[in-house]
């Protein structure tokens, strides 16, 4: 075990040198001949001319030497389906839908929108179109069809492949549904609709000529070997969308081999993972940790990965430790908010199977308060890992790295800057450097390191515009988080600078929840916050302004009224963006300029100090904001 402090260093000092290093951890089809490309600020290419294939490096490259070793475990508490996988199973079905996709003229460079419940085909997809080098964008099932339309809009995919149905808590959830709904939303539809019918929707429609059926196509081409298709290494593997302060998600885009050698190397050194070992992630494909450690990262270290549908605490709170306890799991990773959920629960849970395989929990996606982390420290016996990062890096700014050091952890903060990622604390108003304790703005000096996005998809203006504009001084990549450094370099991250919200750890932007809710036609106005919740770190409170205040004047109507305004929410952008509260007001705090005061409004609904108000135009909307939040309150 080394220094990390040097291995940062050089990380660093040495860049190129030390990418280079890390780069041999995959398989090249050609070398590169340049680490990497950076003539265009901030625009960087890595690891130059080099090609290779995400696909082959997950599987393909295993086979000899583990072929019969489980790849992925496939568990279901919701249809109480388990199947496993070795890597030689794997590689086949991957050939089969690498050829299905195939048949139906997908090709290098094309999109494919996978829409899809946590299902081992969702895997098979995913392996398949980097096979074949086709970008696939991996769309969050919780989403809904008007969501779903502008993402099929700005990713104007060949094909979709999703399922029939998906199951939560018990309930059916239709999927392809919502897909034809949204491809009736959507101004450029795919030509085709690749199905998995996993008998949960007898009642599914079929459209004649578009929708195919995946279990008939397979079995045309059970034999199929698909040759992967090699890419220069920053030619794109995937796009996933994310949201910020606008109402347009933008669509992160990854390249192949920068991202490749990015999660080796985490795997390595942050998760520790070794080839044969188990790793259980808690996630969704449709979520970046899906991505880096359900599919890729852990395949790509020729790990097990366990592949999991269900709730934490269904059947019952100790599911997740079963899972752990039959699979061997050595490193687990999940969010705050489901360990918050299990700690809730009568702790006999957490006794009930032996977890002492379990070497490392990681925790990311947004703050990990001290008490949790030290109730499932204690609970578990295992090392509790805080993660920092984001859709747009792939992997961990903040972490501790392990393998190299096994530093101590202070609970509160994702400790330091992991490997290759160059971070400042930056002053808000004079871009200064602060000093230790001080509040500053966490920024990235560029060139980001492998594995983060190359650009905005189809918008380089906007990737500028967004992420490299926060500062006139200094070219730096802003995180739009806040955070301090103490005397010993640990970094504690204090929230987002801009109106984010943090729902369970998935982001929600404001400006698409205002803009959802303003969609039922009896809302003028809304603003939307982010109000601090015990359980899912954040939850979603708007205020808004009817256009037919006879239709909120009594407790009931207005109660009705919420419920409106809440499956209007459902439906534009899914439940998962749903208002936990909607308080009727008739008028929003805002500038003399008109800008709404989404701090202040936050302030009041959490009960703290509104700060300077000299720009606010009518002290009286801020009064109701009070008076609502306080009715609330007393009410609950
Ligand atoms: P997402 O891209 O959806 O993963 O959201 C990234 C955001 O989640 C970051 O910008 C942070 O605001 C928050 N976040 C992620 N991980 C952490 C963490 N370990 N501690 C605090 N905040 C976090």
């Amino acid at each position: 075990m080394g220094n990390y402090a040097e291995f940062y260093r050089g990380s660093i000092d040495q860049r190129d040198a030390f990418w280079s290093e890390q780069a041999k951890l995959i398989d090249w089809h050609q070398p590169f001949e340049q680490v990497l490309d950076y003539s265009k600020p901030p625009f960087a290419k890595w690891f130059v001319g080099g090609q290779t294939n995400l696909c082959y490096n997950a599987v393909d490259r295993h086979l000899k030497e583990r072929a019969e070793q489980k790849a992925l475990v496939y568990i279901s508490t919701e249809t109480g389906q388990e199947k496993t996988y070795s890597f030689r199973d794997l590689y086949d079905e991957v050939n089969r839908f690498a050829a299905v996709l195939q048949s139906q003229g997908v090709a290098k460079g094309d999109r494919v929108i996978i829409y899809m419940p946590m299902i081992a085909e969702a895997v098979f997809a995913m392996l398949a179109c980097a096979r074949i080098g086709a970008i696939h964008s991996v769309v969050f099932g919780g989403f809904a069809a008007h969501s779903l339309a502008t993402r099929i809009d700005d990713a104007t995919p060949k094909l979709m492949v999703t399922a029939d149905a998906g199951m939560r808590g018990g309930k059916t959830i239709p999927y392809k549904h919502l897909v034809d709904e949204a491809i009736r939303l959507s101004a450029n539809p795919p030509e085709k609709v690749l199905i998995c019918h996993r008998g949960l929707d007898p009642d599914m429609a079929l459209v004649e000529g578009r929708d195919l059926d995946y279990a008939s196509l397979r079995a045309e081409h059970l034999n199929a070997t698909v040759e992967p298709v090699w890419l220069e290494s920053s030619e794109p593997s995937y796009i996933l969308y994310t949201s910020g302060t606008t109402g347009k998600p933008k669509g992160v885009q990854r390249d192949t081999g920068g991202y490749a050698v990015a999660l080796a190397a985490s795997m390595k050194h942050i998760y520790t993972g070794k080839p044969g070992e188990v790793m259980f992630t808690s996630s969704d494909i449709g979520w970046v940790v899906g991505h880096s450690y359900i599919v890729y990262g852990p395949l790509i270290a020729g790990m097990t990965t366990i592949v999991y549908e269900g709730l934490p605490i269904r059947p019952n709170p100790a599911i997740w430790w079963k899972i752990v306890s039959e699979n061997k799991v050595n490193i687990m990773f999940t969010s705050p908010t489901a360990i918050r959920v299990l700690k809730k629960q009568p702790a006999e849970y957490l006794k009930k199977y032996d977890v002492s395989s379990l070497r490392s929990l990681y925790l990311a996606g947004e703050p990990l308060d001290e008490p949790t982390a030290r109730w499932i420290s204690d609970a578990l016996g295992a090392n509790i890992i805080d993660n920092y990062w984001q859709t747009e890096t792939g992997w961990p700014i903040l972490s501790a790295v392990p393998e190299i050091e096994d530093t101590p952890r202070k609970f509160g903060s994702p400790s330091f800057a992991a490997y290759g990622f160059n971070l400042k604390l930056l002053h808000e108003g004079t871009g200064k450097e602060v000093g230790t304790d001080e509040k500053g703005v966490l920024v990235i000096v560029p060139p980001l390191p492998p594995g983060c996005l190359s650009t905005v998809w189809g918008d380089d203006a906007r990737f500028l515009s967004t992420y490299f504009s926060s500062f006139e001084n200094e070219l730096v990549y802003t995180t739009f988080d806040w955070a301090t450094q103490d005397a010993d370099g640990y970094y504690f991250i204090l929230g987002r600078t801009d109106d984010v919200i943090n729902v369970a750890g998935h982001r929600l932007g404001t400006r698409e929840i205002e803009e959802a809710i303003s969609a039922h036609n009896n809302i003028a106005e809304v603003a939307v916050v982010g109000v601090h919740d015990e359980i899912k770190g954040q939850a979603v409170m708007a205020f808004a302004v009817v256009k037919d205040p006879s239709r909120t004047s009594t407790p009931e109507e207005a109660a009705l009224m919420e419920k409106e305004v809440m499956a209007t929410v459902d439906r534009e952008l899914g439940a998962i963006a749903r208002p936990a509260k909607v308080h009727f007001v008739t008028l929003l705090p805002k500038t003399r300029s008109g800008k709404l005061l989404r701090r202040s409004i936050q302030a009041i609904a959490e009960g703290r100090e509104t700060g300077d108000l000299t720009t606010l135009d009518d002290p009286g909307a801020l009064e109701q904001i009070k008076n609502a939040v306080a009715k609330w309150k007393a009410g609950k």
